[in-house]
């Protein structure tokens, strides 16, 4: 016999996930991989054990446990497990990071304008777009990535962002969306796209940003140039982060496989 993944009394004749059986103590059905995120499983765990099914809709149906029904002695929530993984990887960031500092890299207001620039695919006004810069510069007023506000990550997540920051804004942002990430996972029931689209602009994607002003042109960095200014205790928070969205999220197989990948080039053995 199998667990069910969702009450985690063993009541599966065949392995999870993708047997389809309805578990007659919280009613879920066990769907394949990929038709479910695990933010529902976990959603489901919880009206289990709160209010008795996996669904209050099917509380008419479930049965409760009996002394024959198996349940593992050392079972967790995923609730749980989400917060104590999630905060061990916050921890790691936050030690790591602790001593990035925000030089004069671009910001983000910088590089939402620079996007919209490099959106008019004709160059730049030099003397113009540089004074807009520098007002959008200004706009950036902390000095920890710390004390950015959520809502502010959350208005320039966007991977075309990401794109247009040199090294320094780039290092001085990253614990900051890996951080909002990690804590989208453990206060959101939708973290998926959040993990997904921080991977992708801050880990995957090469950059463009403007080398320099007076050349008025943009510079293509790839993204190795980038972590390689990382130490190896920064990287190997990066992986321990990429390791909690692999647990946590059932990920598209070619994102799976980029971010994997990744692990194998960047992470540090220990
Ligand atoms: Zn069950």
């Amino acid at each position: 016999m199998y667990y069910c993944l969702c009450c985690v009394y063993q009541t599966l004749y065949e392995k999870p996930p993708g047997t389809y059986f309805v578990c007659p103590i919280c009613f879920w059905t066990d769907v394949a991989q990929g038709s479910c995120t695990i933010s529902e499983l976990r959603k489901a765990q919880l009206n289990y054990v709160h209010q008795g099914a996996s669904n209050k809709e099917w509380l008419a149906q479930v049965r409760p446990p009996t002394k024959q029904d198996y349940r593992h002695p050392q079972w967790k929530l995923l609730d749980t497990k989400i917060r104590e993984d999630g905060t061990k990887v916050k921890n790691l960031i936050i030690t790591a990071f602790n001593d990035v500092q925000r030089e004069d890299g671009i910001s983000l207001h910088e590089a939402d304008l620079i996007y919209k620039i490099y959106d008019r695919f004709f160059g730049y006004n030099s003397s113009r777009d540089r004074q807009l810069l520098a007002e959008a510069k200004v706009k950036d007023v902390e000095t920890h990535w710390q004390e950015i506000s959520a809502p502010t990550l959350e208005k320039f997540c966007s991977s075309t962002i990401c794109f247009h920051l040199d090294q320094k804004g780039w290092k001085y942002y990253l614990p900051a969306y890996l951080l909002w990430s990690v804590n989208q996972y453990i206060y959101n029931h939708w973290p998926e796209m959040y993990f997904i689209d921080v991977v992708d602009s801050f880990l995957l994607t090469d950059t463009y940003y403007p080398l320099n002003y007076e050349i008025e042109d943009f510079e293509f960095f790839s993204r190795d140039e980038y972590l390689a200014i990382l130490s190896s205790e920064q990287l190997s928070a990066i992986c321990q982060f990429l390791h909690f969205g692999l647990t946590y999220e059932w990920i598209d197989e070619i994102y799976k496989k980029n971010i994997k990948n990744f692990i194998q080039d960047y992470c540090p053995m220990r």
